[in-house]
């Protein structure tokens, strides 16, 4: 008979704060969803899994209602979202479903410690008839290390315990571990379930709609993005930089200052910067019909041209790896508005 647990293990990683909810408000991943759907009906869910997919798009998220509707009896497997077992899976206290959230603060890596501590739990009986469930979130910074001693477990699974691996990049897993684990894969969303996402999380339609357009369609992602600057701030920025041209020197030095001053990551302005350019460039290539990121600035566009939009884009890209080198940001950013045609 495995031990039992102790009463509240000191070394509990924090989840990521975030309401669980349940299976059917997941957007954008019904076909990972119905996989495991089947696997649970039919009585064959895997011991193990990698859910991967870009970051920010939703797999922890449905590795955390796998979690809850294993151990939901209102609606099993569907998770109703209120239960106390749904609410503490939700919370990040369910005594049977641990979540390593990445490394411990000031780590990069996952430690073998760590990967140890969950095998640990893992091996203690559950609490309820449900099995348990670890989730390693992050897991493509578990070190070789971690991987091979997580390797035992998933070579000998502790009584019906579930693991779910969620990683950006499988190529960071060894192949031992990838070809114990069934692989889920998540792709971006598309850019209406992101505006839903963000309505959701109490985002203005407008808003959530010019933080979408930013965001690869990974809701996590635009979550994260400013909204004072991608959308307040972006008309007035790029409606400004549409005019520099033929500005005088004191202008464009006046602007890269704007610029230098609006965040406090460089890359969120030149993404901007690269995304006027980008829309430049399809309108120049697919004409009238072309969709645009800045849809509401198109009258601003003109009659671009395709050598041109290539040129800035390029010099756009150019900034950024400069600045990605810790260039000075002023002069990198004047220089950049003298260059631009
Ligand atoms: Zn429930």
């Amino acid at each position: 008979m495995p031990p039992r647990r102790p009463a509240s293990p000191p070394d509990r990683a924090p989840a990521a704060a975030a309401a669980v909810g349940r299976f059917a408000d997941v957007r954008g991943h019904e076909r990972a969803i119905t996989h495991l759907r089947r696997g649970f009906e039919a009585g064959r869910l895997a011991h193990a899994f990698v859910f991967t997919g870009p970051e920010g798009v939703g797999k922890l998220t449905v590795a955390r209602l796998l979690a809850a509707g294993l151990h939901c009896d209102v609606a099993p497997f569907d998770a109703c979202g209120g239960c106390g077992a749904c609410r503490t899976i939700a919370a990040g206290t369910h005594p049977d479903v641990r979540i390593v959230a990445g490394p411990l603060d000031g780590k990069r890596d996952i430690s073998i410690e760590q990967v140890r501590d969950l095998q640990r739990e893992l091996g203690f009986r559950s609490l309820s008839q449900h099995p348990k469930v670890g989730i390693i979130d992050d897991a493509h910074l578990l070190t070789a290390q971690a991987q091979n001693a997580l390797l035992k477990t998933l070579e000998e699974p502790s009584g019906d315990s579930v693991l779910v691996l969620v990683a950006v990049q499988q190529s960071a897993l060894l192949p031992t571990i990838l070809s114990r684990c069934q692989r889920v894969s998540f792709g971006p969303l598309p850019t209406a379930d992101v505006v839903a996402i963000l309505e959701r999380r109490g985002r203005s339609a407008t808003e959530a709609r010019a933080l979408a357009a930013y965001a690869d369609g990974s809701p996590g992602v635009a979550l994260g993005l400013d909204p004072e600057l991608f959308d307040r701030r972006r008309r007035e920025l790029l409606t400004a930089l549409a005019g520099l041209r033929g500005a005088d020197f004191k202008k464009l030095v006046d602007f890269a200052q704007t610029l230098a001053g609006e965040d406090k990551d460089p890359a969120a302005v030149l993404a901007l910067v690269a995304s006027w350019h980008r829309d430049l460039l399809r309108r120049a290539v697919l004409g009238a019909d072309a969709e645009l990121q800045n849809a509401d600035l198109a009258a601003a566009i003109g009659t671009p041209d395709v050598g041109r939009s290539l040129r800035n884009l390029e010099t756009t890209y150019d900034t950024m790896r400069a600045l990605r080198r810790n260039a000075n940001r002023n002069l990198a950013l004047v220089r950049m508005l003298m260059r631009f045609e």
